[in-house]
């Protein structure tokens, strides 16, 4: 048996790659399993994803959209935390290699390894566009796009020019999925309600979105009828959406598309431009399928069998985003079924169990925040949008945050956006102040 804590030699140690919503939920399954539970994170915190576009549009806070993980685990008594970056595997010796905040190195044993990793924006091979396209992923991400919003409307009100105001109240979202549609939604309910009456020399509202999508219409996972009140909504709060095309280039000044069909080239000034429009998975999932001499499939993503263990090493699971099993969708109910089902395998095998069975995910559908009072959901036959689908969206997304505080104040924060119009969480951070300017 490999334990990192002398105190727990003897029990079978399960290590855990990664606290997003596979790792905890896979931790929280073995509470009661004779295990000792390693859940090793790059991070400190846990980070509920969905609701990271109001994070970088100044309705949340980052506190409130993430927990820590040492708090979530504070009473789980068999578990600890160990924050580091997994780098490498070796499945012969069983051991992870990790690399700790001040870049050193260690190894960790694991008698049973649940991978939980994620995945990170992709930019399809064109990273030259990471340099000015932000995507959506982490914290860093959804900060780094606050800070080029708001400095872009307060740039913009310093100029006097507003021919060259324009470019700065430009803001070009890439992805009409789930993510591109909350955020280019949100952009304009900021330009129009929340900094209304805040600025002299410009009027907020004449800030332009620009929405760009390769398929033939928004949200392409919802049914047509929930795509088109979408749409619907997008035009009603101005944002103009863009279908069938691609976004092939972005520079500092400008976003450049290219029509899919008629391959014609157009560029807007754009000084802000937000990427959502692809994943892949985290690099570990390279190192990962080495080791293991798997293929990786797509998106870089981890097959797995039917127990979600990957086929030759039945001790090791890849749960969640990184996971390939079945064409699931990398959401976050499939995510944390995973995360119990491995948990709940490796359950069984340490008490003595031979069985392992197979991952059953039951889908509870999905739901997308369009604007204020306009949200989508769909689960089975229920269709819900407009203003029914925003309570049911509101109410999914309290019951999924992680602990209480968090949940009390975000419902809290919301009503009082819904009653005052105000975003108070606009604070900007630069952490290098040499470098802060370049990040305009
Ligand atoms: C902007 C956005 C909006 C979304 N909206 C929705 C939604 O409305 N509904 C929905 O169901 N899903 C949504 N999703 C998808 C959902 O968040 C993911 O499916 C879910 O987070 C996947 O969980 P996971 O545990 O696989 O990975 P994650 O939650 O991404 O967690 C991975 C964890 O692994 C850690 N990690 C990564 N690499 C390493 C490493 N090498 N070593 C150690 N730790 C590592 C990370 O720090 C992270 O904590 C959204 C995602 C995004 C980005």
């Amino acid at each position: 048996m490999r334990s990192t804590d002398p105190g727990r030699v003897g029990r079978p140690h399960v290590v855990i790659i990664g606290a997003g919503f596979g790792g905890i939920n896979a931790a929280r399954r073995l509470r009661d399993a004779d295990v000792s539970v390693t859940v090793i994170d790059r991070g400190t915190s846990h980070l509920f994803q969905p609701l990271l576009y109001q994070c970088a549009t100044g309705a949340l806070s980052e506190g409130s959209i993430s927990t820590p993980i040492r708090h979530l685990l504070r009473r789980q008594r068999n578990a600890e935390v160990y924050c580091a970056e997994a780098t490498g595997i070796d499945p012969v010796a069983r051991t992870v290699t990790v690399t700790r905040m001040d870049s050193s190195v260690a190894e960790v044993g694991y008698d049973y390894l649940v991978v939980a990793a994620g995945m990170r924006t992709s930019y399809h091979g064109n990273e030259h566009l990471m340099d000015h396209a932000i995507g959506m992923k982490t914290l860093d991400d959804a900060l780094a796009i606050r800070r080029k919003i708001f400095a872009a409307f307060e740039v913009a009100e310093t100029l006097s020019d507003p021919e060259a105001r324009k470019p700065w109240l430009t803001f070009a979202v890439a992805g009409g999925g789930p993510t591109g549609v909350e955020l280019a939604g949100q952009i304009r309910e900021l330009a129009t309600l929340a900094l209304e009456r805040e600025f002299r020399s410009i009027d907020p509202a004449e800030a332009r979105v620009l929405l760009f999508h390769g398929a033939d219409r928004v949200l392409p996972s919802f049914s047509e009828t929930l795509s088109a009140r979408a749409r619907e909504t997008l035009d009603a709060i101005g944002v103009e959406t863009h279908l069938g095309v691609h976004v092939t280039d972005v520079t500092a000044e400008a976003v450049q598309t290219t029509d899919k069909a008629t391959g014609t080239v157009t560029t807007y000034p754009a000084r802000t431009t937000l990427w959502t429009t692809g994943v892949e998975a985290v690099p570990f999932a390279g190192a990962l399928a080495t080791a293991l001499g798997v293929d990786q499939a797509r998106g870089g993503t981890i097959p797995v069998g039917d127990d979600l263990s990957v086929d030759g090493h039945p001790e090791i699971f890849v749960v969640g985003d990184m996971s390939s099993h079945r064409g699931l969708p990398g959401v976050a109910e499939v995510a944390m079924q995973g995360g119990r089902h491995a948990g709940a395998v490796i359950a069984g095998l340490v008490a003595g169990g031979a069985d392992r069975p197979g991952f059953r995910y039951r889908d509870l559908g999905s739901a997308a925040y369009i604007a204020r009072r306009h949200a989508l959901l769909e689960a089975g036959r229920v269709r819900l949008s407009g203003r029914m689908g925003w309570l049911a969206w509101g109410a999914i997304h309290i019951a999924f945050l992680a602990g209480v505080r968090n949940r009390a104040g975000t419902v809290l924060v919301w009503a009082t956006s819904l009653m005052t119009d105000t975003r108070r969480e606009r604070a900007i951070t630069y952490g290098d102040p040499q470098t802060a300017r370049k990040s305009f």
